[in-house]
């Protein structure tokens, strides 16, 4: 049996990556981070000097670059070009980078496609913003993150802090509101957002366990 396609939305900051993993370790599927792709457009736009703000340049970058994923524990790895990237493309430089290209459909169309080759067979939870509208529109189980703009920054905070990038809440806070605006702007331009099929599930006051538990219960009621 392949499985069902289990796609995951929400904004920055939701707990999307974390949660879109461990319910791919539980049921043993395929864990397609569609973010990744597009940090991966912008890191190397920044290293080649590129604006992230170039639809045509960073078109390009997008339908020339070779990006694949490998199992690696805890986080899977990124290869981009045969060199591994996985934390390069975390940084807070690249997450504004990232942001700026996926608002380009040159390098939109270009990623989609990547992603329904990956997700073709079912059997994968695919994370990221349209894939509930544009990657899967028939995903078997829709799911929208939500949480507040607080418990959204102090996660990243924590986050960066982990990768050793030292940054105030209030800097995080004002980050996370500039890209929802601008990630919003896009989102509504390539289809409704959040679809009206999701399931909404705020993490506010969730561990990271427990929403791992409901994507799955969920998963398992559509035949996962
Ligand atoms: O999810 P993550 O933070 O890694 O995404 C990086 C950037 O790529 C975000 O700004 C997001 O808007 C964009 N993105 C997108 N479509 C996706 C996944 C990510 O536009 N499917």
């Amino acid at each position: 049996m392949s499985g069902i396609v289990v796609a995951i939305d929400g904004p920055a900051g939701a707990g999307k990556s974390t949660t879109a993993r461990k319910v791919a370790d539980v049921l043993g599927y395929l864990y397609l981070d569609t973010g990744a792709m597009y940090r991966a457009v912008g890191h190397r736009a920044l290293a080649d000097g590129v604006d992230p703000d170039d639809a045509s340049r960073t078109g390009k970058i997008a339908r020339t670059l070779e990006i694949t994923f490998e199992p690696g524990d805890p986080r899977q790895r990124v290869r981009v070009d045969g060199e591994d990237m996985t934390d390069e493309i975390r940084s807070a430089a690249v997450s504004d980078a990232a942001s700026w290209v996926s608002s380009h459909e040159s390098v939109r169309v270009t990623l989609v496609k990547r992603q329904q080759a990956l997700g073709v067979e079912g059997g994968v939870v695919v994370e990221g913003r349209d894939t509930t509208t544009v990657v899967f529109p028939t995903a078997e189980l829709k799911i929208f993150l939500e949480a507040s703009v607080e418990a959204r920054a102090e996660r990243r905070v924590a986050d960066l802090a982990e990768r050793g990038e030292n940054l105030s809440v209030d800097e995080v806070r004002r980050q996370i509101r500039e890209r929802d605006e601008r990630d919003r702007a896009t989102q509504l331009r390539v289809g409704p957002w959040p679809s009206p099929e999701a399931t909404r599930l705020d993490t506010t006051g969730l561990t990271i366990d427990q929403q791992v538990e409901r994507v799955v219960a969920l998963a398992r009621e559509r035949g996962a």
